[in-house]
């Protein structure tokens, strides 16, 4: 048995991205750019009014002008539209970024593709997740992009090593695996219908789990010394909050792991603020200090 896995402090490496994040705006404040942000809230599902709430205190921290649209859940799609439609249309605006989920009555398709994609700090644009697989210059989306960069952290360089992604979302597994592939991991996906799981994520030496069951990848899962990057979020009965790893046995076997909370959560926020930074930068064509 290998000894008990580092911890990848989410919370500290987020810190470093937000500072780096900071200087970057400081510079572009010297050519009189101030990158602009505007999150749109549609309703109070109160676990979105917190993450609306944590985006505003960091665009605050960085530097970047934060605007917050809460809307009433009656809010009709058309209202909805005719918002983004004047955001995009404004040149002051650099990054726009919807919610998710909106309430049911509005279509979220037609939402994420009402954003202008120069403006997309999500990356959740059909024509982002083209530029994306294309490897083609524009934002990553932030969750994955934090999971890349944490990785980073622990010095392994990913050329060649297998990674399994667990999940197949276009928010978090899909993107996920292209990052990995861009740095030329072999990627396998994983997913509802994959057959032999555990044996399949045996096989890895870099497990990204973004599934949404809570403690569902097991201790016994995990090949010594595999890094391991938990991207769930799950509530237990008891209130606790854990990820998709049963992080005690893992970390028996894992050489890196990432707590929850604390690992990938607090990337997410830094990287949508990286993004805004980058999108500012490349509408109005100027080298990005990134
Ligand atoms: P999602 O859209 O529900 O996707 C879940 C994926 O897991 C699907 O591809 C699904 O497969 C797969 N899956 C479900 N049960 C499985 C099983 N038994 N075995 C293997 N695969 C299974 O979720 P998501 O938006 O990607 O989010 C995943 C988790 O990450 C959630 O806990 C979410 O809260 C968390 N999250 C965290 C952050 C953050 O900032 N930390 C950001 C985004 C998401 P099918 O495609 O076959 O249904």
């Amino acid at each position: 048995m290998s000894d008990v896995a580092k911890i990848i402090d989410g919370k500290a490496v987020a810190a470093r991205v937000r500072q780096e994040v900071a200087v970057a705006v400081a510079r572009l404040a010297e050519a009189g750019i101030v990158p602009c942000l505007h999150v749109v809230l549609v309703g109070e599902d109160p676990a979105s009014q917190v993450y609306v709430r944590n985006k505003g205190k960091a665009c605050e921290e960085v530097g970047i002008r934060g605007v917050t649209h809460r809307l009433s859940a009656e809010t009709t799609e058309e209202e909805l539209l005719a918002l983004l439609a004047g955001l995009n249309a404004d040149p002051d605006v650099d990054g726009i970024l919807v919610q998710l989920p909106v309430p049911k009555h509005i279509n979220s398709d037609k939402v994420i593709d009402a954003l202008d994609p120069a403006r997309d700090v999500d990356g959740f644009h059909p024509f982002s997740l083209g530029m994306l697989m294309s490897d083609r210059p524009g934002v990553e989306p932030c969750t994955p992009a934090g999971c890349i960069r944490l990785i980073d952290e622990t010095g392994i360089d990913l050329k060649g090593l297998h990674a399994v992604v667990i999940g197949r979302s276009l928010i978090v597994g899909k993107p996920m695996a292209q990052l990995l592939l861009r740095r030329h991991a072999t990627v396998t996906i994983c997913h509802s219908r994959t057959t032999n799981l555990p044996e399949v994520v045996r096989s890895a030496d870099v497990v990204v789990a973004a599934v949404g069951k809570p403690r569902m990848v097991k201790g016994d899962w995990i090949r010594e010394g595999a890094v391991v990057i938990d991207v769930g979020v799950n509530r237990t009965e008891d209130g606790k909050l854990v990820g998709d790893v049963d992080f005690e046995a893992a970390s028996q076997k894992a050489s890196w792991i990432t707590p929850v909370p604390g690992g990938v959560g607090p990337m997410t926020i830094a990287f949508l603020m990286r993004n805004t930074v980058i999108a500012a930068c490349l509408r109005r064509g100027v080298v990005c200090p990134l």
